[in-house]
This record gives structure tokens, C-alpha cells and sequence, in this order.
């Protein structure tokens, strides 16, 4: 098998699958509960939330403020926005035309209950992160940017965004869905959210970040777990599991950089394909049109083969993208559209498999 579809999903790490089997056998006390085996997984709790705090900035400053564990990004992004809005005082939101449907949906309801959400396309400007800050007005309660876009790797400079921001109004506040962007590309936000199974964890674990002094209320309530901000009893053994994940983590620019310079190298020499993923750009995340051989049937062929790729994002399932044309992509491309996205354990000769399955299925297609 030859996975390249990592922005989807990726396959937990040895790591991970260890440290939830020791949670499972040996820690698997309520951190509620006031015995030993309480206190163990608060242990457990509090060491993963000093991992992910150290390694969410990707830089040496680690964040300061609080980690609150959720069953993943969506949840982690409905937490973040139906929480700020929920005391915000002005209506208007800037955000992104590209943004995932944990954030693109739950701004749609705000706007149907009386909210602003400006969505800034990328392809209308030459310096996106500048754009995102300029839209700022007096007005604007919320900045919501994905760090790294899931379809094509687009990124934008997160943590000069934040600074401008903050220049601009200094009572906006900002949350970026890092999801793509964790461990890849510096952070900064006064919210902002990751998911466990991108990096190589366990599906159900993801988190949210929140800026020290910012004060949102719960979007789930109960028993008042992780000091009230996200009720339920916490699972314990999928947070030791993201805690060695994070901690695990092997991925590398260098690494990504040298496999999509090569898949680049390949694609130039076929005909008919066109590169969707621009200059700016994570190397891991490789999205191209393969024209005159719609997406689907280069999935599955590819399939046919062990070959695992996507056509455009995962979440969409088969649903044409509503992402694709707001970075300038044509209709005709968005149905030939195919992503490609790498790990640590990806090698060229990966690549070579891939594009032999490329030509084959035009040569199939085209005869
Ligand atoms: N945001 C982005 C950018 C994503 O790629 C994803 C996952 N496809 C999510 C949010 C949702 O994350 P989760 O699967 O953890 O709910």
C-alpha cells in the first residue's frame, strides 16, 4: 500500500499506539475521581497539555494561556466560534473564502442569525495575509484563517497576521484552525485549534488553544470537567495518545520539500496537467489537475493499484469543491483535481509508483 492521502487522515504512530495501550491497561482512573488512579490520568492530562502547549508556536516561545482537549478540530472550531461571537460585542467577522466545513458552516449560521462574515478569496489579491488584516474595521469581533489550507497547502503567515490584527484592533480577537498547520508551520492566535489524527494520533482527540485572559463560555455543558470549558469525562488514554504523537512527530520540511520537488519534476514531463498548489504552499500538500481524466476515476484506478490519494478534500466526499474556485481554478480542472499529500514514512520511489499509475490511467482513458 502506498498512502498518500496524510491530509485526510494519517496512521497513528507506534508512539501513540503504546502510550493508549499503557493509558488503557494501566491509567484508566477517572480524573475526577479522587484516588491514585485519578490522580494518574490528571497526570497524564496536565503532561499533555505542556506537549502541546511547547510544540503548538513552532517556535521557541511557547503559547501562553490554556489547552482544553475535544473530541476533535470541529468540535475545537464550533468551541472557538459560537463561543467568541457568543460575547462579542460587535457583529462583523473576517474570514476566509477557503475555510473547512467545521468553520465555512457554523459561520453560515451566525450569518443567519444576524452576523457579518466577510470571506476574502485568495485568488483576488497577491498578499493574502495582508488582505485578512485590512478587512479589519472597528466593528470586527473575530479574525477566523485556517493556518494551511487542507486542499491545495496554501498557507498564510499566521502569526504576521496576528500582529497586524492586533494593529488594526486590538480587541479582535483571532482563531486560527491549525489543523493542516500544526507541526508544520509557526502559529500564533488567541485561539486556535488542532486535530489528533493529522498527526499521526488517534481519531476523537483534537484541542483547543485559548489565549491566556481570553474568556469564552462552553459550547458543551455537564459535569463541569477542564475547569467547566468542556464538559465530559476526559479520554484520558486518546490524550496520552496525542501526547506521544505530538512528541513523535517526525515530519520535516526538508523531507516534504524534497518529495514534492521530485512528484513536481515527474508531472512536468507528462502532458495535460496543471499544478494547483502555488508557490506558497506547505510541501506536503500537492494538488494538481490531471486534464481529461476526471477525479474519481484517477482515485480509483489509482486504488485499483494500492495507490491512495484524494480528489480535493476527503470531507467533501465526491461533492465538487467549493474551495477550488476561490483560489482562481477552473470548473473543467476542479473535476480532474487530485490531492497528494505526504508523511514522514512517504519516499520518492512512492512518487515513481504514483506517476507509472498516472500515465497508465491516461494512457487507459485517453485510448
Ligand atoms: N479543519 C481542517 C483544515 C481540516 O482539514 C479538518 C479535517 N479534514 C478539520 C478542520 C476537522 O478536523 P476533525 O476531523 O478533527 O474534526
Amino acid at each position: 500500500m502506498i498512502y498518500l492521502d496524510n491530509a485526510a487522515t494519517t496512521k497513528p504512530c507506534a508512539e501513540c499506539i503504546n502510550a493508549v495501550n499503557a493509558a488503557m491497561e494501566q491509567s484508566f482512573g477517572n480524573a475526577s475521581s479522587l484516588h491514585k488512579l485519578g490522580t494518574a490520568s490528571i497526570e497524564i492530562i496536565a503532561r499533555a497539555k505542556k506537549t502541546l502547549l511547547g510544540a503548538l508556536s513552532g517556535t521557541k516561545t511557547p503559547l501562553d494561556g490554556n489547552i482544553i482537549f475535544t473530541s476533535g478540530a470541529t468540535e475545537s472550531n464550533n468551541t472557538a466560534l459560537l463561543g467568541v461571537m457568543q460575547k462579542a460585542r460587535g457583529k462583523r467577522i473576517v474570514t476566509t473564502a477557503v475555510e473547512h466545513p467545521s468553520v465555512a458552516r457554523v459561520l453560515a449560521r451566525l450569518e443567519e442569525n444576524g452576523f457579518e462574515a466577510v470571506k476574502i478569496a485568495p485568488r483576488d489579491y497577491a498578499d493574502f495575509t495582508e488582505a485578512l488584516a485590512d478587512a479589519v474595521d472597528e466593528n470586527t469581533a473575530l479574525v477566523s484563517a485556517m493556518a494551511v489550507n487542507n486542499e491545495t497547502g496554501f498557507k498564510i503567515d499566521v502569526v504576521r497576521l496576528y500582529e497586524n490584527v492586533k494593529r488594526k484592533n486590538p480587541k479582535t480577537l483571532v482563531h486560527i484552525d491549525a489543523v493542516q498547520g500544526f507541526l508544520k508551520v509557526p502559529l500564533a492566535g488567541d485561539l486556535i485549534s488542532v486535530s489528533g489524527h493529522k498527526i499521526h494520533s488517534t481519531k476523537g482527540i483534537g484541542a483547543l488553544f485559548i489565549k491566556k485572559g481570553i474568556n469564552i463560555p462552553p459550547l458543551i455543558l455537564g459535569g463541569g470537567q477542564q475547569n467547566n470549558m468542556r464538559s465530559g469525562t476526559e479520554p484520558v488514554e486518546l490524550i496520552a495518545g496525542f501526547d506521544a504523537a505530538v512528541r513523535a512527530y517526525r515530519g520535516s520540511e526538508e523531507h516534504f520539500t524534497r518529495l514534492k520537488g521530485y512528484l513536481l519534476e515527474k508531472l512536468a514531463q507528462m502532458n495535460d496537467i496543471a499544478v494547483n498548489s502555488s508557490g506558497n504552499c506547505v510541501p506536503n500538500i500537492v494538488n494538481f489537475s490531471v486534464r481529461g481524466v476526471r477525479s474519481e476515476i484517477m482515485l480509483h484506478s489509482l486504488e485499483e493499484n494500492g495507490i491512495y490519494v484524494s480528489s480535493g478534500s476527503a470531507c467533501s466526499k465526491g461533492k465538487k469543491s467549493e474551495v477550488l474556485p476561490a483560489f482562481g481554478i477552473s470548473d473543467k480542472d476542479i473535476d480532474c483535481a487530485v490531492r497528494v499529500s505526504f508523511c514522514a514514512e512517504n519516499t520518492t520511489d512512492d512518487i515513481d509508483v504514483l506517476c507509472d499509475g498516472i500515465s497508465k490511467t491516461i494512457e487507459r482513458v485517453r485510448r
